[in-house]
């Protein structure tokens, strides 16, 4: 098989199958050779390895990842590609092709089943329109998965690493960082990709914390509060947890001053640490 990535190859494979793209599934594929080994170099992937791609396309990332890996699992929903990927992939004997929806893959089991290596890495160029619940799905099952390199859009992954007072810091920044260290890779430009998506693309990598960067008695309670605090992130910090939790406005008061946070702060001020404190206070009320 030629290149994968190459663009004739690309074309020449989607006219032979006569596959018609599919934009409500994400289906912008890889034509560039040079993203494709920053992804693979940024997972650091070894004979060692399960890698779990998601969302393989034709097959462009995996085969590259299969020169590497102890064995890849790749997990496609759309079923006029698993007879594409059987072909393109053929001269590769480590790599599985699953036809799933990864948001209803049990992952845990999926990785149960590969005792045999030392760790689990998850790669991908996502499908743009479910990159968030795919993440906090792998980060909240508690896999044995290490590392997560993965293209998603900019604007996303501005706001997994953004820091308080960003503009793009809010609940899925405090969730990811909660769970994960965030490192950007590489900016994408969409030259790179048939067809052209509308929007701009990074590679980030997240390295999953052995412990949560936080110690929260009740996660639950945790995340409810990062969320009731930026749901109106324009408000105090008084008045949108009073709404959306519905805590006595006294009481919320009482105990914002307790942790060192005055009331009329916002959201988007607070540090994981500080909501974390402030988690732990409300918690014993
Ligand atoms: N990895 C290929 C590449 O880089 O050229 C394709 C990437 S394309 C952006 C996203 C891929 O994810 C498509 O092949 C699409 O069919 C697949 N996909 C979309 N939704 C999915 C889901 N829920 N579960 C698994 N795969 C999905």
């Amino acid at each position: 098989m030629d290149k994968l990535f190459s663009p004739s190859t690309v074309q020449r494979i989607i006219r032979k199958y006569d596959f018609k793209l599919e934009k409500s599934l994400g289906q912008n594929f890889l034509i560039d050779n040079n993203m494709i080994e920053k992804i693979i170099k940024a997972a650091d992937i070894t004979k060692e390895d399960l890698v779990i791609e998601i969302g393989p396309g034709i097959g462009t990332l995996t085969s590259a990842a299969a020169n590497y890996a102890g064995k890849v699992k790749a997990i496609e929903i759309d079923k006029k590609l698993i007879p594409i990927l059987h072909e393109t992939l053929s001269e590769h004997e480590n790599i599985e092709i699953v036809h799933s929806d990864i948001l209803k893959v049990d992952l845990k089991q999926l990785i149960q089943t590969e005792k045999s290596y030392k760790q689990v890495k998850v790669i991908g160029n996502l499908p743009y329109y479910i990159t968030t619940p795919i993440i906090m799905k792998i980060l909240e099952e508690r896999t044995r998965v290490s590392d997560i390199i993965i293209m998603l859009q900019k604007e996303v992954a501005d706001r997994l690493k953004a820091s308080p007072g960003n503009k793009d810091y809010g609940s899925l920044s405090i969730a990811v960082q909660y769970f994960c260290t965030v490192e950007p890779v590489a900016s994408v430009p969409k030259t790179v990709f048939i067809p052209k998506p509308n929007v701009d693309s990074s590679i980030i990598r997240l390295v999953v914390r052995s412990q949560p960067l936080v110690y929260v008695d009740d996660e639950d309670l945790f995340f409810k509060v990062v969320r009731a605090g930026f749901n109106q992130r324009r408000k105090t910090l008084l008045n949108s947890l009073s709404n959306a939790m519905g805590i006595d406005k006294r009481i919320l008061e009482e105990t914002l001053l307790l942790c060192k946070i005055d009331p009329a702060r916002r959201a988007e001020t607070l540090t994981i640490e500080e909501f974390e404190i402030l988690t732990n206070h409300l918690n014993q009320k």
